[in-house]
């Protein structure tokens, strides 16, 4: 049995107009916001559930409801930390992650050094461990109408001990 894991997740949400947009852990200055019971960051939200998925630890939902009143309006961030800790008392640790995020405007790539800073610290892990990537879906489907937001992440994890 190899000390490997992989897990992937994916993640939507709605885009509204004046409301706070998080990604990645950090503001984006735009006129439109994604909504969602917690912050709505949707890119913190599929690393959490490609790094559980990966340990095979169900996914963000089921350990953080969002029929629970605790987790309402939530920084992602926090739920992020918790899922390294779930995976780190499992001797599990971060080999990378990949991820994708689909979004027709803003454009995201000078925002990517800040967000990749700010996740590095919350999983407590090197920088070069975290790729952001970004893609628009070329105007079509709800990302194109700016009506959502949505995102890919593949993680590796392995047994330190
Ligand atoms: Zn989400």
């Amino acid at each position: 049995m190899s000390n490997f894991r992989i897990g992937f997740g994916y993640d939507v949400h709605r885009l509204e107009e004046g409301e706070e947009f998080w990604l990645g852990g950090i503001r984006i200055p735009y006129h439109k916001g994604a909504v969602g019971h917690s912050d709505a960051d949707v890119l913190v939200h599929v690393i959490c559930d490609a790094i559980l998925g990966a340990a095979n630890k169900r996914d963000i939902g089921y350990h953080f409801s969002d029929r629970d009143p605790r987790y309402k309006g939530i920084d992602s961030k926090i739920l992020l930390k918790e899922v390294m800790g779930i995976i780190r008392k499992e001797s599990f640790e971060l080999g990378n992650i990949d991820t994708t995020v689909c979004l027709e405007s803003p454009k995201l790539s000078s925002l990517i050094p800040a967000m990749q800073q700010c996740l590095a610290e919350v999983m407590e892990v090197p920088e070069s461990l975290i790729s952001i990537k970004a893609t628009t879906t070329e105007q079509l489907g709800f990302v194109g109408r700016e009506e959502g937001i949505a995102a890919h992440c593949v993680a590796l994890i392995y047994k330190t001990g």
